[in-house]
């Protein structure tokens, strides 16, 4: 408890007290976006008071000194998840970004404009793109468009009662026509974390492609895509105590090298006429324009805030948080827990369903209370319309959520079934 007092005290945004009369914010919404440590906000700050300039643009000593920052993020970064060189790590928006950049790359080689090694990626029509049903809208309509464009045929593993799927699941899926295998490392809506090394594995076998959106693994669980063997991966800095406005996309050598930019523009070039362009190597033929620097910068910070404190240590710490989480609403009646009972294979969150209530009734409930979560589809509905529901509640933990915020938001939960008068079989 020391330990995660310290930790809060580190961001401005937990230090700070309440106003007169309000109650300090239970911030249970990291799985949308997490406050910042003093320490990513002052880097960032720092560097825009001091080093601020255009990167690999022009030669001073101003545009070196940023440039250097600026890819030395980039190297962070590359550690912090298991590249093997900084050139594996493309910045992006964010990670419904990095998305489209692997699915509009595949459409500009299918549409001929592709590079060597490019066709790899050839999609026509009997070739299958491979989804499940519990995506997040930015690891699916990018693929619908993919799929409208080439002819190929998107198909999904669909979920179980609990709103998971396996292994055997995808083995059945998979077929010799699946060219593109994409998939959530941990699902925002249950937590559920994918055997990723193995479906790579599989994916392998019949020669397909694995992208993986590793948007709620990454600010949680210690993750190395080289050990887990994707071809490409995605997630946020907004997710993992970073900066918004800035996202990545990891990609083996080879996919990055063969996969062409969408995207083009200046600084991602070498040669240019008026009739054609040749492009830089990866990274930086999908960095076109000026890049968010300072944010870069940010997301630097945020890796070695996470690294000082250890991912493992994060990752236990946030264990026993989402222990108490989903005992507590399995402990209370009239709660449904979406996604399998207990916390194998769940991390970070847990969404529930207040049977008698619509979620935002919840949500206003629980906002008047302090608690802050998100309600709502989170970006699912096929995976809500596979639970029947239309919406749900969910509370996500970080390594600075205490088990009274914790508590906070099953109380909220018990006291929106009295306010709203909901019959409850004990
Ligand atoms: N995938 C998953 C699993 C997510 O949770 C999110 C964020 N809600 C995204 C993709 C999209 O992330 P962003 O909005 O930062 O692009």
């Amino acid at each position: 408890a020391a330990e995660v007092q310290d930790l809060r005290a580190a961001f401005p945004y937990f230090a700070a007290q309440p106003a007169p009369g309000t109650l300090a914010p239970a911030y249970l919404d990291s799985a949308a976006t997490s406050q910042r440590p003093a320490a990513v906000l002052d880097a960032e700050r720092r560097f825009l008071e001091t080093s601020y300039a255009a990167v690999h643009r022009g030669t001073s000593g101003a545009v070196g000194e940023a440039t250097m920052a600026f890819e030395g993020a980039r190297a962070k970064v590359a550690a912090f998840v298991g590249a093997a060189t900084p050139e594996q790590i493309v910045w992006a928006e964010n990670a419904t970004d990095a998305l489209n950049i692997v699915t509009l790359g595949i459409g500009e080689a299918n549409a001929g404009l592709g590079v060597a090694g490019s066709e790899r990626f050839a999609l026509g029509t009997g070739d299958e793109i491979l989804i499940t049903e519990a995506e997040h809208h930015a690891n699916l309509i990018p693929w619908q468009r993919l799929a409208a464009k080439t002819g190929a045929t998107l198909r999904f593993i669909p979920v179980n009662e609990h709103g998971t799927w396996s292994l055997d699941d995808a083995r059945a899926a998979l077929t010799e026509r699946t060219r593109i295998f994409a998939f959530a490392h941990v699902s925002n809506v249950t937590g559920f974390v994918a055997p990723v090394a193995e479906l790579v594995e599989l994916a392998r076998s019949v020669g397909a492609v694995t992208v993986l959106d590793a948007c709620q693994s990454v600010p949680h669980i210690p993750v190395d895509f080289a050990a887990l063997g994707v071809d490409f991966a995605a997630f946020s800095g907004h997710k993992m105590l970073g900066p918004n406005g800035i996202g990545v996309l990891y990609g083996t050598p080879e996919m990055l090298a063969a996969l062409p930019p969408s995207r083009t523009g200046g600084s991602a070039i070498t040669r240019v006429t008026m009739e054609s362009a040749e492009f830089m190597p990866a990274p930086f033929k999908f960095e076109p324009g000026t890049q968010p620097v300072s944010q870069a910068v940010g997301l630097g910070a945020a890796v070695d805030f996470l690294s000082a404190v250890g991912m493992d240590r994060a990752a236990a710490r946030e264990h026993e948080l989402v222990e108490r989480l989903v005992a507590g609403i399995e402990a209370t009646p009239g709660l449904r827990l979406l996604g399998p009972a207990g916390t194998t294979n769940r991390i970070a969150l847990a969404s529930v369903s207040v049977e008698g209530l619509h979620a935002h009734d919840v949500g206003q409930y629980l906002d008047e209370q302090g608690v802050l979560v998100r309600v709502g589809h989170h970006c699912a509905q096929p995976l809500h319309r596979a639970f029947g529901i239309a919406s749900s509640t969910r509370a996500s933990v970080h390594l600075t959520t205490t088990e009274d915020e914790v508590d906070r938001f099953l109380d909220a939960l018990r006291g929106a079934q009295r306010y709203f008068g909901v019959e409850v079989s004990a």
